[in-house]
């Protein structure tokens, strides 16, 4: 499958990683829309559906327990977002969660 994140889960394109599990990986996302800009990724090519099993819905429970705890590591639990997008917006169909965060000054309002 031709899918720029299970590359970077085989590890047939840099990552500049910064969280590794069984079941997930986080990076930095290439394209930062704030200071610290992450991505979370089920190592299982995972997408939107209307019906997840529960060994999926347990990985994306896991996702966000990983993004939580990779922001208090890197100190920006104070103050960040966790976001998913879904269905046409344009994105790698892959699940992914951002975490986005970082800002030394007010939280930007516009994206959401
Ligand atoms: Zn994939
Ligand atoms: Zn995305």
């Amino acid at each position: 499958m031709d899918c720029i994140f299970c590359k970077i889960i085989k590890k047939e394109l840099p990552a500049d990683i910064v969280y590794e599990g069984k079941d997930i990986i986080g990076f930095k996302d290439l394209n930062p829309e704030a200071p610290v800009h992450l991505l979370f990724v089920p190592k299982k090519h995972l997408e939107w559906k209307d019906d997840f099993s529960q060994e999926d819905l347990l990985l994306l429970a896991n996702l966000i327990s990983a993004a939580k705890s990779v922001a208090k590591e890197q100190n920006i639990s104070e103050a960040c977002k966790l976001i998913f997008n879904i269905g046409k917006t344009g994105h790698i169909p892959h699940i992914h969660l951002h975490l986005l965060g970082g800002w030394t000054k007010d939280v930007p309002k516009h994206n959401i």
